[in-house]
């Protein structure tokens, strides 16, 4: 199983999903939200093949913490992924959205300037921005989009930029997901949860869930494994 995008670190139980996640031999991406969430997570999820630990800024923490920001970039030098970061312009955030763009675009830059990075993109109400900053620096990098919810335009000029698509159960439950889901190249697209963001009947979606593939068999009329085995190969292509 494959988890593009999770909170592994929010978790109420942490290292108890960690473990699971070990025995079964899945692939998680632990996002984090700050350098100093990064740091900790990485200790704790060290030692593994399965989970790579992905450098953060959540877009709504950028404004406030200031003064994690040069860690960030001391820290950007070693890590070969970049999440959670972004852009975020709903209501409840757009008040930073000048800082956020900013420092969004700083990473893509020296992102590129590193070598390379794959980034778990963060884009509610802000696909332009996001988009808009990714044509004019992606360079050597690999985004992902992560719960894409722009327009089929959109999705358009992103997968023209070569980004990749992070799908998690919610979307595959709207209308207006699954007609996006239906427009992305199946070779661009990797699972996610989101966990513990994302919830099924009260209780947060586990890393190896299998719904996302289960939809996008049925989606594209394949067989379940067939599907998975395509995602595998998606996952390779993309990180080598
Ligand atoms: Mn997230």
């Amino acid at each position: 199983m494959i988890d593009f995008h999770c909170h592994l670190d929010l978790y109420h139980e942490p290292m108890k999903i960690f473990t699971e996640v070990q025995k079964r031999r899945d692939f998680v991406l632990a996002v984090t939200t700050s350098p100093k969430a990064y740091q900790k997570t990485s200790y704790y999820f060290r030692g593994t093949d399965t989970v790579k630990v992905a450098l953060g800024f959540h877009p709504e923490l950028v404004a406030q913490r200031i003064e994690e920001k040069e860690l960030f970039w001391m820290l950007m030098r070693k890590c070969k992924f970049l999440g959670e970061i972004g852009i975020d312009g709903s209501p409840r955030a757009r008040g930073t959205i000048l800082e956020q763009k900013c420092f969004f675009q700083e990473v893509v830059i020296n992102a590129n300037l590193c070598g390379g990075r794959i980034m778990s993109i963060h884009s509610r109400c802000a696909v332009k921005e996001i988009l808009e900053i990714l044509e004019h620096g992606v360079g050597l990098s690999k985004p992902v989009l992560h719960w894409f919810t722009g327009t089929k335009n959109e999705a358009s000029r992103a997968v023209s930029l070569g980004c990749w698509f992070s799908i998690n159960p919610n979307m595959c439950y709207t209308q207006s997901g699954r007609e996006i889901i239906a427009s992305l190249p199946i070779e661009k697209l990797l699972p996610e949860t989101d966990a513990p963001f994302t919830q099924n009947n009260g209780e947060p979606y586990m890393p190896w869930d299998t719904s996302v593939i289960s939809f996008l068999a049925h989606l594209y009329g394949m067989q379940y494994d067939n599907m998975d085995k395509q995602l595998q190969k998606n996952l390779i292509a993309l990180i080598g």
